[in-house]
């Protein structure tokens, strides 16, 4: 297997770094009351749990698949519906399992109704994916023993557990996969007053001295993704301790933001770069986002599933079958960019 850190490290939030992850790890919500937002997505969790721990028959909680952008609380809600459930957690990340033996292995270390999750499921190479269907459908596996004429297939019975996915990108998901999840919720990003109160709770866990002035600046300026807030609050934790008397302002949540080089939209250079290269380079679109990638030098997989969701989000660019394109906006904000 590959190292989980180093390929989880490459998808992470623009500029992010395993450096916050135990800080994420630490601001983590542990139950649905502390999690914040996502209101509709949290009842129909809280209800499917509520059904199973009442049913008395040993049968587990349907399969989910949770879908959006990083940062957003993916592995958080995991985590919480496992704890709620009374269960073990196991975790695993897509690209991890290479082969139906590594999947073999974690199944067959499940308990009854235990939480098997696997973070970007679709990453999941094929082999591995067919291997799982026979797991998530009637929770029993085909190991196949010896090679060549001696081969045969044996079937191990598994113990009715829930497998939660989780995927950034639900599009690659091939519709067998899906089709076996009970239940799906899509996560979007949160909006600035959600933002505010996940600010709020990662400041008073962090002892932060800090103005409502100050924290809303962060709130408003992290793209609507809590694990973003939790690192620029990290910064501005940094900025004030060493430049503002420990208390964090609104100038200093300025300042930082400033230079970490984080605009009044919450938008990075990247962003910038995808934007300026759109309307200047490619004249507006629609361009492929192949070659946008090419023109800002980063990988186009980023771009899909980091960059791109929060610019179609504040309505900067729109996804069109023939490419991407760029929206009034975009185009104002790129020719006020080129104005400084
Ligand atoms: P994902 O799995 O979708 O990439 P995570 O579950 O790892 O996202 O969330 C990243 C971090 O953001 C968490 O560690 C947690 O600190 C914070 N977080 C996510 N969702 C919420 C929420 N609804 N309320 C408060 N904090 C949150």
């Amino acid at each position: 297997m590959k190292d989980k850190q180093d390929l989880e490290s490459r998808v992470v939030a623009p500029g992010g770094v395993a450096e916050d992850e135990g800080l994420d790890r630490a601001l983590r919500p542990k139950t649905f009351q502390e999690f914040v937002g996502q209101a509709r997505v949290k009842e129909n969790l809280q209800l499917a749990i509520e059904a199973s721990k009442r049913r008395t028959d040993g049968s587990a909680l349907d399969h989910i698949l949770l879908s959006g952008p990083p940062g957003l609380g993916k592995t958080t809600l995991a985590a919480i519906i496992a704890s709620e459930l009374n269960v073990a957690l196991h975790s695993t990340s897509g690209p991890v399992i290479e082969k139906g033996a590594d999947l073999a292995g974690l199944l067959t270390q499940l308990q009854p109704r235990d939480v098997l999750f696997i973070d970007e499921i679709h990453r999941l190479p094929k082999i591995v994916e067919e291997f799982l269907y026979g797991a998530m459908e009637d929770y029993s596996i085909d190991i196949i023993l010896d090679k060549g004429a001696a081969a045969r297939s044996i079937k191990i019975a598994l113990p009715p557990f829930t497998l939660i996915g989780a995927t950034t990108r639900s599009g690659m998901i091939a519709a067998p996969m899906r089709e076996r999840f009970g239940i799906t919720h899509r996560l979007d990003h949160y909006d600035v007053s959600d933002m505010m109160k996940i600010v709020e709770r990662a400041a008073r866990l962090l002892k932060l001295n800090a103005d409502n002035e100050g924290l809303m600046e962060i709130a408003k300026r992290s793209r609507g993704t809590p694990r973003i807030s939790n690192r620029l609050l990290r910064r501005a934790r940094d900025y004030a301790e060493v430049k503002s008397n420990g208390v964090l302002t609104l100038e200093a949540s300025q300042k930082s933001l400033e230079m970490l080089e984080v605009d009044f939209l919450g938008l990075d250079s990247m962003d910038r770069r995808i934007l300026e290269a759109l309307v200047t380079k490619f004249g507006g679109g629609p361009v492929g986002v192949d070659s946008l990638a090419v023109a800002v030098a980063e990988e186009p997989g980023t771009i899909e599933e980091v960059h791109e969701p929060y610019l179609i989000h504040i309505g900067m660019i729109k996804r069109t079958p023939r490419g991407r394109v760029a929206m009034a906006q975009a185009i104002d904000y790129v020719r006020e960019l080129n104005s400084k």
